[in-house]
Order: structure tokens, then C-alpha cells, then sequence
């Protein structure tokens, strides 16, 4: 596969018209060098990193901007930085009337901020990647925690995404696990994108799912090489996350990378932050869920005939909520009355389509398999059950659902298994 490809334009047997707003991929060996060739439109460049992010490659950067370096924001930070009022109204401060460009040098939370505050000032900015740690590169979609609950907004792609692997090898080990377990996801959010097709008739493009599936083949062994620091399976890594956001700029939407392992990952991020627990890096969370969401399609898959099952009343619903969302809760709340997604739940569409819905939920790699690819980079799901507990771990599985507006097979799960 060759990445750069996949910023042509090409018409789909879908209907689209699939395309790509980046302009340059850099992912090679010594590609921070290649930086200074992509600056000819831009004149006054902020940069943009955290302590670590900066001490990594800030300089090499810096070296490259030449004159064109208006200034440098370090992000002083204590564990994560998080993405946040505080934390957009400070980069904000930083940006002058002559700014043409930011650049920001990080990964996942260095370039969410980077990509909100520039698309509200429609300005372009640049990411240089310093670990393969998740998929976000070359998606759309910022993650922000906003009233303290993570909402993704549809913003806009970098116009270059520099990755270069001699510095991404070298990246904490747990990122470079956490990129891993953002691609494994995949098996889960692919399978949840076929079940919706099924069940709700969502639109599925082939090719985009296809191309997905291609880059989660491509990464799913590479394990024990990501584990040795391997330099080529740190590019395959790097390719599979950047390619799958170009996927979900394909289709306009985070549907190819994240369905109800994402959900669960999230939900533990967002009552971790509510609530001062901790939780783990994104993309090995991602993994660990997906452990988990395939539980649920094995459970699934042992239903004969699906019969509607007791409901939880409304107060009830919301007693739940207000319980595990805290001051997050009205929010939840909110977006569930708005898309009506409870009102939905068809049981004589699940009797109708069980068949072909159990020969969907089939094709998803066992729970077995899943722990195998965790356990190819050391991750042990029991850390993930020693972190969250049972409980915490249900009550995802049970209102993880309830923080998006996408189907998955949570929404099976409880329409069908309701306490
Ligand atoms: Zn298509
Ligand atoms: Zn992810």
C-alpha cells in the first residue's frame, strides 16, 4: 500500500467521491529533514508542544522554521495535558494576527488542540508525530473534553503529517502498545459499522471498509517487532494509523475507526476524568475494551431466537445516568432525547435479520484470538479488570452507549439483554 496514493481523489462504486484534504505524508526515516521544503506558502509559524513532546524533536523543528518561527508554546503539564477550555484559550493567546501556520510536534492530545484552534480560525497547521500511539493523525475529528465530557468535533485534517520513524521507534513503549491496541480496535469497529448496515441500513462503503481491513491485516501480527522497536513494523504502525484516519476523512465521519470498543474507552476516560480515577492510554484501552465487546458478540451469538426482553423505565434510565455521569449526566441526557436511538430498537428487525446478524457478529476474530494480539505486545487483560473493576466494567457496557449517537453492538447487546 502505498500511502501517498490515498491523497489522489477517486470516485467509489459508493456513490462518493472519496477524498483527502492533506496535502504531504512524511513517514520515513530522517523525514523531520523534509520539513523546511513544505514551508514556501508560510511566512509566521507558531509552534506548538508539550515538555516531553518538545524535548523529543522541538529543536530539529525549530532548526528547520529558520526565520519563519514567530514563536514557541511549551505546554507546561503535570501527568496528561488535557484538551480543554484552559488549555485552547492559552494556545489562543499564543496565535498573532500575523500567524500563517501551526506546527505542533506531539501526538494525540498536542494534536487535537492544534487542530481545533486552527480550524476555528481556518488556518492550516502541521503535525509532527512523535509516537505511532493512535490514529488520530489524519482524521477530521478533535477530540476535546468540553464541560468535562469528551465531544469529538468535526474539524479538519492537517495539510502535512511529518512521521519520522528514527524518532517513532524511540517512543515510550506505551504508546507505541497503545497504536498497536488503536488498530486491533478495528475488528470491533468494523464489525459494529457491518452490523449496523444490517440492522439500520446505515450506509457502508465497501472499498473504505475494505482499505481498513487491509491495514489491521497488515499490523495485527507485528507484535513482537513493534515490542523489539523494529523500525519497518514502527512505519507498517504508523501507515495503519495514518491510513485509517484518511479513511475516515473518506467517508466524512469516524465510522471506520471507532464503534463500541471506542465507546467503552471513552466512557472510562470520561468517568476517569469525572471522577478522579485512573484510566489507561487510549489506544490500549481501545484494545482491552475490544476484548470485551467480543464478549458480547459471543453472548450474542448463543440466542436462538431473540425475544424482547424487560426494559428499564425512564426514571430509572436517568437515575443510572445522573449516577455514573455526574455533572456530565445532562449532557447524556440530552443527546439521547434528540436521536431517540431507545425508540429505535426494533425486536421484529433483530427476528427477521437474526440469521444474517449472527453470521455478521460471527466473523469478528474470538476472545481468545484478541487476548493472543494483547498479549504479542505484553498487555494482560487482567490489568484492565484489576483497573476497573467489575462493576465500572459493566456499567460501560451497559451506558457507554448512551455518550454517542452511533450504533454498535452495545445497542444489541442491552436492547436484547436489558436488565
Ligand atoms: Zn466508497
Ligand atoms: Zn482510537
Amino acid at each position: 500500500m502505498n500511502i501517498k496514493e490515498l491523497l489522489k481523489a477517486k470516485k467509489c462504486n459508493c456513490g462518493m467521491e472519496h477524498s483527502c484534504d492533506i496535502k504531504e505524508i512524511i513517514i520515513e526515516s530522517g523525514g523531520i529533514s523534509k520539513i523546511h521544503g513544505l514551508l514556501t506558502e508560510y511566512n509566521s509559524i507558531v509552534l506548538v508542544a508539550d515538555k516531553n513532546t518538545y524535548a523529543v524533536c522541538g529543536n530539529d523543528v525549530s532548526k528547520q522554521l529558520g526565520e519563519k518561527l514567530e514563536s514557541t508554546h511549551i505546554f507546561e503539564c503535570d501527568g496528561f495535558l488535557i484538551p480543554n477550555e484552559k488549555a485552547i484559550e492559552e494556545l489562543n493567546g499564543k496565535l498573532t494576527e500575523k500567524t500563517d501556520l501551526i506546527i505542533g510536534i506531539g501526538s494525540g492530545v498536542i494534536q487535537d488542540l492544534c487542530k481545533y484552534v486552527s480550524f476555528n480560525l481556518q488556518m492550516p497547521y502541521f503535525i509532527v508525530a512523535t509516537a505511532p500511539s493512535m490514529d488520530g493523525y489524519a482524521s477530521k475529528g478533535a477530540a476535546m473534553i468540553i464541560g468535562n465530557i469528551k465531544v469529538t468535533y468535526n474539524a479538519h485534517v492537517p495539510k502535512a503529517i511529518i512521521a519520522d520513524t528514527a524518532i517513532l521507534k524511540d517512543a515510550p513503549m506505551d504508546m507505541i502498545k497503545s497504536g498497536y491496541g488503536d488498530v486491533l480496535g478495528k475488528f470491533s469497529c468494523l464489525n459494529d459499522w457491518k452490523l449496523s448496515s444490517v440492522i439500520n441500513n446505515e450506509f457502508l462503503c465497501e472499498y473504505v471498509y475494505d482499505l481498513t481491513y487491509e491495514m489491521l491485516e497488515r499490523t495485527k501480527d507485528l507484535g513482537e517487532q513493534l515490542l523489539a522497536r523494529n523500525e519497518e513494523a514502527i512505519k507498517t504502525l504508523m501507515e495503519a494509523l495514518v491510513g485509517v484516519g484518511i479513511a475516515m476523512a473518506y467517508v466524512g465521519n469516524s465510522r471506520p475507526a471507532s464503534g463500541s470498543e471506542h465507546h467503552l474507552s471513552h466512557f472510562f476516560e470520561i468517568v476517569g476524568i469525572l471522577k478522579n480515577e485512573p484510566y489507561f492510554m487510549h489506544g490500549t484501552d481501545v484494545a482491552y475494551s475490544a476484548v470485551y465487546t467480543q464478549k458480547l458478540r459471543e453472548e450474542l451469538l448463543k440466542i436462538d431466537v431473540p425475544s424482547n426482553s424487560k426494559r428499564l423505565s425512564r426514571e430509572a434510565w436517568e437515575a443510572d445516568i445522573r449516577k455514573i455521569y455526574l455533572d456530565a449526566a445532562e449532557g447524556v441526557i440530552e443527546l439521547q432525547n434528540k436521536i431517540k436511538m431507545y425508540d429505535k430498537q426494533d425486536i421484529n428487525i433483530c427476528r427477521e435479520k437474526w440469521t444474517e446478524i449472527k453470521s455478521v457478529l460471527s466473523e469478528a476474530p474470538s476472545v481468545e484470538d484478541m487476548k493472543k494480539y494483547l498479549e504479542s505486545v505484553e498487555l494482560d487483560i487482567t490489568e484492565f479488570e484489576k483497573m476497573y473493576g467489575e462493576k465500572k466494567i459493566n456499567d460501560a457496557i451497559w451506558y457507554a452507549k448512551d455518550l454517542k449517537d452511533r450504533y454498535s453492538v452495545l445497542w444489541l447487546h442491552y436492547f436484547l439483554n436489558a436488565r
